[in-house]
């Protein structure tokens, strides 16, 4: 399958009994979308291809868009030829946040009390993709709360203020991953709710 695959998706393989699942990665966008192939004995394999995201996440279209090709054309080597799918690329998959514990804080503003900013904490996050990652899985939450919000890698360095951290903007617009210090973010942070109920 990996001839398949262009160089910047990885794709990892799970197997239990007839079920085989099939995770697609990209580079810099995280986790794809699934194929999970299901064997019924002495007929022939069922297909269900899945692009992961919540259905309203502009970027679950930008997965979509990368996804549902790369699918078609495995699905069509598989229809003329026996693939094999027992080449998988070994890359490690980052741990399911499902089951998983996120870390995240909402500021409120200090004189009416309305939510004004959300962080969240991306523990071990390091590549895009595991931002990335981190965006899509708490979408959710962003999208309600729909306060400015940021995901906030672990410190680049021995904790402290002036040691930055990777941080990314997901809400109300993503925005690209930068190198922050804890005493300038804070300092914006200040700013923005201060700025609250002064308006
Ligand atoms: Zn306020």
């Amino acid at each position: 399958m990996n001839r398949l695959l262009p160089p910047d998706i990885t794709c990892t393989r799970q197997h239990s009994g007839a079920v085989a699942i099939y995770t697609f990665r990209h580079r810099e966008l995280g986790e794809l979308g699934r194929m999970v192939l299901t064997d019924y004995p002495g007929e022939q394999t069922q297909v269900s291809c899945e692009v992961v995201g919540e259905s309203d996440d502009p970027m679950t279209l930008t997965r979509l868009a990368l996804f549902q090709p790369l699918t078609e054309n495995i699905l069509q080597a598989m229809a003329t030829q026996p693939v094999d799918i027992r080449t998988t690329d070994a890359s490690p998959l980052i741990p399911s946040l499902a089951c998983e514990r996120v870390e995240s804080k909402m500021l409120p503003c200090e004189v009416c009390g309305c939510p004004v900013a959300l962080l969240i904490f991306a523990a071990g996050a390091q590549s895009p993709a595991d931002f990335a990652d981190y965006a899509r899985k708490m979408f959710h939450l962003y999208r309600d709360m729909n306060v400015p919000a940021w995901i906030i890698g672990d410190s680049l360095g021995v904790p402290g203020f002036s040691t930055p951290s990777c941080v990314m903007k997901v809400w109300p617009a993503r925005e690209s991953i930068r190198q922050v210090t804890p005493a300038d973010f804070n300092d914006d942070l200040d700013r923005l709710l201060s700025g609250h109920c002064r308006l």
